[in-house]
This record gives structure tokens, sequence and C-alpha cells, in this order.
């Protein structure tokens, strides 16, 4: 089912927007998998700050950080905030695995879509976003992670229940959207909630997109 509101917001987007550099470096899963734990509840700027860190001093591969000392991790991550709990994330994904899974998240990427999602959810720390961003990402699997942005600016634009939770939100939209434009639908509703439909003050007078929001002005 396609919408077409909901099409012509995502040509607008297309249009007024460039997909960020950050898009082109998401390939590797277990790197998208470490970048991504770095990144919960972290602003961009120390995600990146962080996980430079980290793979300048470790590889980024389950064997290296498996091995690593966990205050190592834990020093090179700090800049992301929450980084004891994130590291032992980082150490339960390499340890599980390389014990369950040879080493390769292959297994689980070649899953069916909910198959892999449950297998990745598996993983102490990671809900579904994580698993959702690895999974579009470094798989190409049919799936639109759901972050803080996507969150709020699909509700805002009517793309989403008011009170819908990540399940309601994520299918919502894969409804509203062919899944080729998964991946632009996630980066460019992020985008737009960074630069313009911001949390607290968004610039509803300036939006490219406001003729077509039902919700226009109503935010402060
Ligand atoms: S009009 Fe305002 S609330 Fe609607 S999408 Fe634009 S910035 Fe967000």
């Amino acid at each position: 089912m396609t919408d077409n509101r909901a099409a012509t917001v995502l040509q607008i987007l297309k249009q007024t927007l460039a997909l960020p550099k950050w898009v082109k470096g998401k390939n590797d899963p277990f790197e998208t998998l470490i970048v991504t734990i770095i990144s919960q509840n972290t602003a961009d700027r120390n995600t990146v700050k962080a996980f430079e860190n980290l793979s300048n001093k470790i590889e980024i591969t389950p064997e290296a950080l498996e091995k690593a000392p966990i205050s190592q991790i834990e020093s090179a991550i700090r800049p992301a905030g929450l980084y004891k709990s994130k590291t032992q994330t980082i150490k339960q994904a390499a340890t599980t695995i390389l014990e369950k899974y040879h080493g390769t998240l292959q297994p689980i990427l070649t899953l069916p879509l909910e198959d892999a999602r449950k297998a990745l959810m598996q993983f102490q720390g990671v809900g579904p976003k994580t698993a959702d961003v690895v999974l579009l990402f470094s798989a190409k699997q049919a799936t639109v992670p759901v972050d803080t942005h996507v969150n709020r600016v699909s509700k805002r634009l009517g793309f989403a229940p008011a009170k819908g939770a990540y399940e309601d939100v994520r299918k919502n939209l894969q409804l509203l959207f062919a899944p080729s434009d998964y991946l632009a639908v996630h980066v460019l509703l992020i985008e737009h909630g960074r630069k313009t439909c911001k949390a607290r003050h968004p610039l509803c007078n300036t939006c490219q997109v406001s003729v077509y929001c039902p919700t226009k002005g109503q935010w402060g």
C-alpha cells in the first residue's frame, strides 16, 4: 500500500537533503553492530569519537574485542557515555559470535527478516533498533529502523500512530513506502528531524514539507 502524501514528502526530502557521509561506511555487519551499540543514547559526534578511539586501539573483529581488556574498551568508548554497560554488550556480542556463530554474523544475516531480528535481539543489550540497523545496512534486509528522530518525525507527519510503540511505527512506515526506499526513509527522516523537525522547537515556518504536515505549528 502506498500513500501519495507519504510519497510526496519522501520525494521532497530526497530533493532537499543530501544523504550524510555516515551512510556509505556501514557495510561490515560486525562494525555496524559495534558502532550502533556505541551510538545508543549518544550524539553523533561522540559516537564517531568513541568508535575512532576504539578502532585505533583494537581491531574491530569478534576475536580482537573478545581478547581486549575491559578497561581498554571502556577508556576508548568513554566519550559515548554509558561506557561500562556498552563495553559489556560489546564483549558479550563478540563472545557469542565466536562461540555460537563461528566468528561471523553471516548465518544470522541470511535468515528471514523476523528470524534474523530475533537472533540479533538475543544478544544482551541489542534491541530492535540496533538489530534493524544491522539488517538494513549490512544485509540489505527490508526493514526500517526507528530511532528517536524517525519516531518523532513519523508521528508528527501522521505516518504512524501518535502513541505507537516501536513496532507500530516500523510497520506503518513499511506499509507506506516501497522496500527499495526503506534506507532513504530511515536516513532522511533522521536528517529532517535533526535539521528541521527538532524535538523541542521544530522549524515549521521554514519546513520544506509543512504543506503536507497535519501537525504543523503544534509543537511550540
Ligand atoms: S511542519 Fe513542523 S512538525 Fe511538521 S514536519 Fe515540518 S517541522 Fe515537523
